[in-house]
């Protein structure tokens, strides 16, 4: 017998009209370009996601029509995220951080028809705008007072598109497998892979970062999303929040600023947000330079690259702030592990808490993991045996967009992240390297993760990278590249005197460099392709 339930879709409307009618005083707040904040409820947001639903409409989008985003976290980009998938159209959200190249590719392997851009990437558009194959216009996310001058080929203003809408608008009904939105993978090798999000995805994905033992969003909480929603929609902070009813405050083009950061989370009682590393490294420098306290942040939620632990332990002991490390990808929607306290690791001193929570954290529900060999061996969790890290579960990317068959998908339907992770007992998962980052010396590996880490402990160090490099005996060692705090000095010898006490001695680069900054990616990671790049001519010859 099949159960009697309702077959109820699980669609992005459904959580509009739900966030619209239960939660519909909570507020949007966002830093504008002018350093200004624009606020407004949720029910003023989603009366003017109806007329953008009828502008689309208007601009002649149907069903399955892609349209693009190149913009910074706002409420007009907030609005795109419902309006776009509520008419059954997919919103492809562009990183504007990509190169030429990878413009071009992905705005025609998506077949975007319209690309909703912020004033400030104007320009690249009009620079880029005979590569698009499909593109038929553009919408610039201001009112008609702030059009910039462009020469860009069927440009409407967005405030003025929508003036001339109504805030009724006939939803359709959508089936809830349909796509929602679609992200890019960074590229870091080949052209970047499109990742074609759908409803039920989603909205799987953003009832899990609701639960106590996720990111657990509440009514009333007031939610900084510092993370791009140019990146896989903004860890789902703006459908999760909504969800919870939780206020939600947008840093604009602010988001590597660490004072703007930190006077929105004063201001705005601020009490969790998400980002990845560099951000909050940025924050805390700006907050111990200051002397500046966070008066009301609780948590802050950290992922897409490995946490130093010597950053959780400061904002911990310095300001009172737990940092709560995730993982995940594009591919994974992206949550797929989360490192939250538990009643047994409290119960442990604080060195022992820190060992866990270095680590990405335990699978949440609906995330299967496993580490296998090149055989697809199934390897221990015994927290020793590094092996490639495998995940599969109702939000990881079943193939990417127009490519039938990829190597990350196995013959058994599990999908291939490109890390090496090691598991432990309890299913706390250490991503000790990408595949492709692997430093092997004399055939045993070294984890880039922990040297890193290890390094990034000593008062002198603010960001630190390590990669394999040519060696004649052992074929490649480690070489560590340092960029020192502001100010500060170190020496490369006490430097591997510390990492000495870190480590184990085979593990201690022959040479540590110093620089004065290192390259991140589009999402702001360290770049270690630019930096093997950068470094290219070095050996250890
Ligand atoms: P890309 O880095 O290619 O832009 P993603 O943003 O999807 O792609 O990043 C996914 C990758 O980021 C993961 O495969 C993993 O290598 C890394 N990553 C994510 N979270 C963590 C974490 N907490 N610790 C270490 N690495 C992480």
């Amino acid at each position: 017998m099949l159960g009697k339930m309702m077959d109820f879709q699980l669609t992005i409307p459904a959580v509009m009209r739900h966030a619209r009618k239960i939660h519909g005083e909570a507020e949007i707040v966002s830093k504008l370009a002018d350093g200004s904040l624009h606020r407004y409820r949720y029910v003023d947001a989603f009366d003017r996601v109806a007329k953008l639903a009828g502008a689309l409409k208007k601009l002649g989008v149907e069903q399955g029509d892609v349209i693009g985003t190149l913009a910074w976290n706002s409420y007009r980009h907030f609005e795109l995220y419902y309006g776009v998938p509520g008419i059954g159209a997919i919103c492809h959200t562009i990183n504007p951080r990509l190169s030429d190249e990878q413009f071009d590719f992905v705005l025609n392997d998506a077949r975007d028809q319209w690309i909703f851009v912020d004033p400030d990437f104007l320009p690249l558009m009009a620079r880029l705008q005979d590569k698009f194959k499909t593109v038929k216009g553009y919408i610039v996310l201001c009112d008609e007072a702030d059009m910039p001058e462009h020469n860009l080929q069927n440009v409407y203003c967005y405030e003025s598109l929508l003036a001339e809408q109504s805030v009724q608008f006939d939803w359709p009904e959508l089936e809830e497998n349909l796509a929602c939105g679609i992200c890019y993978t960074s590229g870091t090798t080949g052209n970047p892979k499109g990742v074609v999000y759908s409803h039920r995805s989603t909205v799987l994905i953003s009832l899990t970062a609701n639960t106590s033992s996720s990111v657990g969003m509440q009514p009333e909480d007031s939610l900084l999303a510092v993370v791009p929603m140019f990146h896989v929609n903004a860890w789902n902070i703006p459908y999760a929040g909504a969800m919870a009813g939780a206020k939600m405050v947008f840093p604009g083009r602010f988001m590597g600023d660490g004072q703007a950061l930190a006077e929105l989370m004063n201001e705005e009682r601020v009490r969790f947000a998400s980002g990845v590393p560099t951000v909050w490294l940025a924050l805390l420098q700006h907050l111990r330079e200051n002397n500046t306290k966070l008066e009301t942040v609780e948590r802050l939620m950290v992922g897409g690259a490995a946490t130093p632990v010597a950053m959780m332990k400061a904002f911990e002991e310095e300001q009172g702030i737990f940092m709560q490390q995730g993982w995940g990808m594009t591919e994974t929607s992206p949550l797929g592990t989360m490192n939250m306290p538990t009643p047994s690791m409290e119960k442990l001193d604080k060195e022992a808490q820190f060992e866990l929570r270095k680590t990405v954290g335990r699978p949440t529900f609906g995330i299967e993991v496993r580490i296998v060999d090149d055989a697809l061996n199934e390897l221990p969790w015994d927290g020793k045996t590094p092996g490639s890290f495998q995940v599969r579960g109702p939000w990881v990317c079943s193939q990417y967009l127009g490519i039938e068959q990829s190597d990350a998908h196995t013959e058994d339907d599990w999908f291939d992240t490109g890390d090496i992770a090691v598991i432990d007992k309890q299913g706390y998962v250490s991503i000790t390297d990408r595949s492709k980052d692997v430093i092997k010396s004399g055939g045993e590996w070294i984890s880039s993760a922990d040297l890193e880490n290890a390094v990034m402990a000593h008062d002198s160090v603010l960001e630190a990278a390590a990669i394999g490099v040519y060696h004649p005996k052992w074929s490649e060692r480690p070489l560590l590249i340092v960029v020192t705090k502001p100010g500060v000095e170190v020496s490369e010898e006490e430097l591997k005197t510390f990492l000495a006490t870190q480590v184990t001695r085979w593990w201690i680069p022959e040479t540590i460099l110093f620089t004065t900054e290192l390259p991140h990616t589009a999402t702001g990671k360290v770049s270690k392709k630019d930096l093997r790049e950068q470094y290219r001519d070095f050996s250890y010859q």
